[in-house]
């Protein structure tokens, strides 16, 4: 996916960033399901979209928490503009008291991209939003998302990877982690993320992943570190990111390991 953004109204002040610029859409025709209302330039795209949706919040609440996400009382808005580019997305979330208050997407791009990239992508967000209750570190909610995307995607991410570790620059993972809005080097930063939490849920699986996300908010990224991955803190985390990186770089893993859709979708942990 082209870029994508999250934006959230609580508890953290609002943060904005909207990567593209959303025109007026040219809305035609809106189909609603049971955790979906899209608006779309056809119904039939309305309604494809729709569906898509419904499965990939089935199979992507199922491979991160091992079951489907209770039903939304409002279902998520979703507004889709058509162009001939990459996919690109914004997804808002309003929380309160540890809960999702309100919610809403933007996706925009070739319909293709829209299914294969944006739409998974997306839909990522509102089940790491689900289990939070409130945001998720950006670097962990960008990154892991990603994995969600489509073969294409991700193959792109890698090369985005290559070129951090080459000429563009990484951040120490100490510094990665505590970043709370998103860097002038946005493309650097989902790389940088993707590449990690891929790294991680490899380790560890999924569900480990996002204890460890949990606690390293509560308890600090050292403390994580050391109860979720056995290593004795985030610069040595760091170090076995980056040995891991150069391994994967010359032997890359099957593509399909992280393939959401492809799954059985129980949780590993
Ligand atoms: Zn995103």
């Amino acid at each position: 996916m082209e870029a994508c953004a999250v934006r959230r109204a609580f508890p953290r002040p609002l943060v904005a960033l909207c990567v593209f610029a959303f025109v007026p859409l040219l809305t035609g025709a809106s189909h609603r399901t049971a955790n979906f209302v899209v608006d779309a330039p056809t119904t039939e795209m309305a309604r494809t979209i729709a569906e898509h949706a419904e499965a990939c919040r089935v199979s992507i609440a199922k491979a991160w928490l091992g079951q489907e996400l209770p039903p939304w009382n409002t279902p998520c808005p979703v507004k889709v503009k058509l162009t001939r580019g990459e996919a690109g997305g914004l997804t808002s979330f309003g929380f309160n008291r540890g809960r999702v208050t309100d919610q809403s997407m933007s996706v925009e791009g070739r319909l293709d991209r829209i299914l294969a990239s944006a739409i998974p992508h997306e839909v990522t967000h509102t089940v790491f939003a689900a289990f939070f209750g409130g945001p998720m570190p950006r670097w962990a909610d960008e990154g892991a998302s990603l994995l969600s995307e489509d073969e294409r995607e991700r193959r792109r991410q890698d090369d985005i990877v290559m070129d951090l570790f080459g000429r563009r620059g990484d951040l120490p993972l100490g510094r990665l982690f505590r970043i709370e809005d998103y860097p002038s080097d946005l493309i650097g930063f989902y790389g940088q993320g993707y590449s990690i939490s891929r790294f991680l849920i490899e380790m560890g699986g999924r569900p480990r992943f996002l204890k460890f996300v949990k606690a390293g908010l509560k308890v600090g990224w050292d403390n994580a570190t050391k109860t979720h991955y056995g290593l004795a803190d985030v610069r040595e985390l760091d170090r076995a990111w980056r040995s891991w990186h150069r391994l994967a770089s010359t032997t890359p893993p099957p593509r399909d390991a992280l393939v959401i859709r492809a799954q059985s979708g129980s949780a590993d942990d």
